[in-house]
């Protein structure tokens, strides 16, 4: 029998809080053979990280491996200190991690920082080592890999960024490659690419690779095994696609059931969530006991073995064959709102944004006009850098716009939230991505609640505690939640709070900004089926900002698209998702699909940043069908079903023209 590259045995990793050990991974044991791939998926907290970083050697000085063998090319690494390390870790084994920016020197020029690997590793000369990486970056489809060797992290976006630390890792020629949450925090389209680009090296790479993500679609695009983690432990274990077709623990078929669902829409599915909430300190029994709906005496009480259930495949779970095949949840009825026709409520015209950056203009918004609606939950989607953020805070108040108006039911809207009178303030409420920016850590959250219903509505006494109760129970929480701390609640609950306060007095129009983005898919499923329910009982409008577009598809009745501070296509949920006509929005779209359904999205590199904003059609240096110097003219606005675009291709022609490359990329 071949010996595995990568065996890990009994692995039990501990940390050290508040002067008592933690273990945040329990007996975990998998293996990974020569040119292998392995996911490793879970929710924050499960202890899949731990995992990595106790294999790279990085775990952090209040942690330590309390028992089990870690055995790297047939020979134990667990107990090697860190010195001893050296020509293993960086070099046989390599690590990416989800922040690129925080793996590059800001102060040295890429392509140096990637030659050093070589002159390091390979021990070649400097003009070889820029050869060499000039090679790479060009493999890791890093535009004009020549002009860029030269330049620093910051020219970079956020994708470009990632290849380039991709390249780095792959410069030392590892065996094995640890990726930890690569695309996490990308947009979407700029993750397809990062998801195509490994794919790819799955082909001329010989290193087996470790992939560790929250989410178990990435996994499936990348891995041909999976191991699922709960709670420090392995809990299911086997090939990707076996595992997600018919899984054999009930958290792995949770963790399926909160996804959701291609093509989902509000009216007519509720999402899944999974009651509870993750417990690391569970005392005895199975750990998911707690939260699991086929839970029985016995699993309170003593925890079950992680055994065989088939070939290559094992659980953790007594009733491992009693699992569904198939979510049975989706029956339950969604939601209509019943409150009538819109009308019109905020009017943005010929807004602009600008900001100085090291002495120069940057345009973050360019002259936005539109019309939000009332009664409608508005997605404005785009990638970093396409001003979608800048557009809600120029709303909220928080920006002031360059130059421009809005209005607000027919009334000027001044441009800082400061100036304007507390019935404005009132009518618009803001949702932001990480709830404890905007809950003080010293204040319960009953206080929070109080203060914004006395603040925003002038209720006292009995009547701010009843709209208070009201509030809780708008977001599904209990009054016990009114003495807990931010701290003590977790990521989920601290959103739910900061929800129920924006709704502290009825407000008309409520900006959620990436307002899911940071929860794992249980928390996001329970926060989006609240937003759309209080959506439907009160006619309050949303703006709402992701870079999940799965999330905008199933909350937003109208989509606003924006490319590098413009506004490119405008239209219904159905004909924008389903019909796109404009090139970005097909690139885009093409980015929800099944990883076996998306066309080619490597021909299209994420986008410049916004300081170098094309003149005439903000998307002409990346546009596939882009016609000659006529697209560097400001496009008109084009109608098809549904919806508008810009652009100077007339909708049937696009339609042809998209067809045309899908077959010729389907030909390929
Ligand atoms: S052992 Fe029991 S509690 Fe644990 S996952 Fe299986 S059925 Fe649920
Ligand atoms: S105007 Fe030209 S570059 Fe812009 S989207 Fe249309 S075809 Fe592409």
């Amino acid at each position: 029998m071949t010996t595995p590259l990568l065996e890990v045995k009994g692995l039990t990793v501990a940390y050290e809080r508040d002067g008592s050990p933690f273990q945040a991974v329990r007996n975990a044991k998998f293996s990974l053979g020569a040119g292998d791939t392995l996911g490793i998926v879970g929710e924050s907290g499960s202890g899949k990280s731990t995992i990595a970083f106790a294999v790279a050697g990085y775990l952090p000085e209040n942690a330590r491996i309390a028992s089990g063998s870690i055995s790297f090319a047939g020979s134990d690494i667990s107990s090697l200190a860190a010195r001893h390390r050296y020509g293993i870790t960086g070099k046989k084994i390599a690590m990416v991690y989800q922040d690129p920016a925080g793996a590059l020197n800001p102060i040295m020029p890429i392509g140096e920082q990637i030659a050093e690997v070589y002159r390091l590793h390979s021990r070649c000369s400097r003009a070889a080592a820029r050869e060499k990486t000039v090679d790479m970056l060009h493999r890791v489809h890093l535009r004009d890999p020549h002009r860029a060797y030269d330049k620093y992290a910051h020219q970079f976006s956020g994708g470009q960024q990632q290849r380039i630390v991709i390249a780095m890792a792959l410069a030392a020629e590892p065996s094995l490659l640890i990726l930890d949450e690569p695309t996490t925090g990308l947009d979407v389209s700029v993750e397809a690419e990062i998801l195509a680009l490994i794919a790819e090296l799955r082909t001329f790479v010989k290193a087996s690779i470790l992939y560790i993500s929250h989410d178990v679609r990435v996994i499936s695009d990348t891995c041909d095994r999976v191991a699922v983690m709960y709670a420090g432990e392995i809990v299911e274990s086997g090939p990707t696609t076996e595992i997600l077709r018919s899984p054999s623990h009930p958290y792995t078929r949770a963790l399926l059931d909160c996804l959701i669902p291609f093509g989902a829409v509000k009216e007519s599915v509720r999402l899944a969530s999974i009651d509870g909430q993750l417990d690391i300190a569970h005392a005895t029994g199975c750990s998911f006991a707690p939260r699991c709906s086929l839970a029985e005496e016995r699993c309170h009480q003593k925890s079950p073995p992680m055994a065989a259930v088939a070939e290559n495949r094992a659980s953790r779970c007594y009733f491992y064959d009693k699992i569904p095949t198939k979510d049975i949840r989706r029956s339950i009825p969604a939601r209509r709102s019943n409150l009538g026709q819109p009308r019109p409520l905020l009017n943005i015209v010929n807004v602009e944004k600008q900001y100085a950056v090291r002495g120069n203009q940057t345009r973050a918004l360019a002259s936005v006009t539109l019309s939000i609606p009332s009664n409608r939950v508005i997605g404005v989607i785009g990638e970093s850098g396409s001003g979608k953020t800048t557009l809600a805070r120029v709303i909220s108040g928080l920006e002031l716009p360059s130059s421009g108006s809005l209005q607000l039911g027919g009334a000027k809207l001044h441009g800082r939230v400061q100036n304007r009178p507390v019935e404005v303030r009132r009518a618009i409420q803001m949702v932001f991505q990480n709830p404890n920016a905007t809950l003080n850590p010293s204040h319960t959250a009953g206080y929070a609640l109080r203060r914004a219903v006395q603040k925003l509505t002038g209720l006292r006494g009995a009547k701010c505690e009843e709209r208070v109760r009201e509030l809780l129970a708008s977001v599904k929480l209990s009054p016990r939640h009114l003495e807990a701390l931010p701290e003590q609640l977790s990521g989920g609950e601290r959103q739910r709070i900061a929800i129920a306060r924006a709704f502290a007095a009825q407000p008309a129009l409520v900006l959620c900004d990436e307002p899911t983005s940071a929860l794992d898919v249980s928390a996001r499923a329970i926060i989006l089926n609240l937003l759309a329910d209080i959506q439907a009982s009160t006619g309050t409008s949303y703006i709402f900002i992701s870079h999940d577009l799965a999330t905008v598809r199933y909350i937003a009745d109208e989509i606003i698209v924006m490319y590098l501070g413009d506004i490119v296509a405008t239209g219904s949920a159905a004909a924008i998702f389903e019909r796109p006509v404009h090139p970005y929005v097909e690139t885009l779209v093409n980015a929800l699909l099944p990883s076996r359904q998306r066309r080619d999205l490597q021909r299209v590199e994420s986008s410049p940043p916004t300081s170098n904003a094309p003149r005439g059609c903000v998307f002409h240096q990346r546009c596939p069908y882009k016609v000659g110097p006529i697209c560097e003219e400001p496009p008109p606005w084009q109608t098809s079903m549904g919806h508008r675009y810009r652009c100077v291709i007339a909708p049937e022609r696009l339609a042809y023209l998209q067809r045309s490359h899908q077959v010729q990329v389907e030909n390929n």
